[in-house]
């Protein structure tokens, strides 16, 4: 349900109706928009006497509608326009498309820093880079842990670009709540309950991957799991899905970037890196999503992809990258956006 409060309603009786909707046994969520606020009412109803129908008699209350997709917080029903926060200094959702780039894992501290120089000559506003990697096998590196964050820390702060690395382990979020900027969640932990509800009740912002084989409704179910929790600063990602081509190491869902758009307030990422497998397709699967509407990107650059721990035939070298941005900015303008 959501519980329309009128435009002239005053604080007090919107505190009012959270802390009946929360007498009533449900979480409120309440969203200001530029004209009025609207509160998500969620929860569990089974066993519960009261209907949230009642709320209508509130003061302030204009009207009380139901939210007809199971991702209720995550729906565009719930907020008409693309949510917006800031990541530091970075605006997410905005006109501008920031751009994350950076290598797929953390090697070595010279590594991380030349790379993180370079990405931000180009213009991109966020460095990436693995410090717990998910891998298919046992057996190759898996991350430099905490000396790895240690490394982007460095980075951060050399650069003044946020950090966004990815929790593996609901077990770790105490050590990466201490570097990150962003939490990203991979495809591989895209439907780990645990983790998400995890991440949910953190303060920093998360980059949600999609799982190689989640429909776009689970995939937005388990955006739902961390909004349920408290934590409205989601960036979706979509990062290609499985399929029966083997030409590409994943097939890029374009489609995914108009539905998500269509049908969530969430700012939607795509990561042509993970979506193709190989450095040469990126940069036009990167212009596509940017035509097809997207609010931001994830790149992986490396500055010697030839013996890269991870990802290598994936990464674009700097002076790629630099191009890429080049041939991004155009397009960008043509679709009445900016980078
Ligand atoms: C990554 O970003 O390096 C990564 C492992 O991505 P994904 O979870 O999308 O495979
Ligand atoms: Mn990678």
């Amino acid at each position: 349900m959501i519980v329309v409060m009128k435009s002239n309603a005053t604080q007090k009786e919107i505190e009012n109706v959270k802390s009946t909707i929360e007498e009533l046994g449900y979480k409120p969520h309440p969203i200001e928009g530029i004209l009025r606020t609207v509160i998500g009412v969620v929860g569990d109803d089974r066993g519960k006497p009261h209907h949230v129908d009642n709320l209508k008699q509130l003061k302030g209350v204009d009207n009380v509608v139901p939210i007809m997709q199971p991702y209720k917080l995550a729906s565009r029903e719930i907020e008409d326009q693309t949510s917006t926060f800031k990541v530091r200094d970075v605006e997410i959702g905005k006109n501008k498309i920031p751009i994350i780039a950076g290598p797929c894992s953390v090697e070595s501290e010279e590594q991380v820093m030349e790379i993180a120089k370079e990405i931000k000559k180009s213009g991109a506003s966020m460095l990436r880079g693995g410090a717990f990697k998910p891998r298919t096998s046992p057996y190759t590196f898996q991350g430099m842990g905490e000396k790895g964050l240690k490394i982007l820390d460095k980075a951060r702060e050399l650069t003044g670009l946020p950090i966004v690395t990815e929790i593996m382990d609901p077990e770790d979020i105490d050590i990466l709540e201490d570097y990150a900027d962003v939490l990203q969640i991979g495809a591989r932990n895209s439907q780990n309950y645990a983790l998400l509800k995890k991440v949910g009740k953190s303060s920093k912002a998360v980059l949600l991957k999609r799982g190689m084989s989640t429909t776009i409704k689970e995939f937005l179910m388990c955006a739902e799991y961390i909004l349920a929790e408290g934590n409205n600063r989601v960036m979706l990602c979509e990062r290609g899905i499985r399929t029966f081509e083997t030409a590409t190491r994943n097939t890029f869902d374009l489609n995914a970037i108009p539905v998500l758009k269509e049908k969530t307030h969430l700012p939607v990422f795509a990561d042509p890196s993970h979506g193709t497998g190989y450095w040469q397709y990126v940069t036009p699967v990167t212009l596509a999503s940017i035509a097809a509407g997207v609010d931001g990107l994830i790149i992986e650059v490396h500055n010697n992809p030839e013996i890269a721990v991870s990802d290598g035939g994936q990464s674009l070298k700097p002076d790629t990258f630099d191009n890429l941005m080049k041939k991004a900015r155009p397009v960008a303008k043509a679709v009445g956006r900016s980078i």
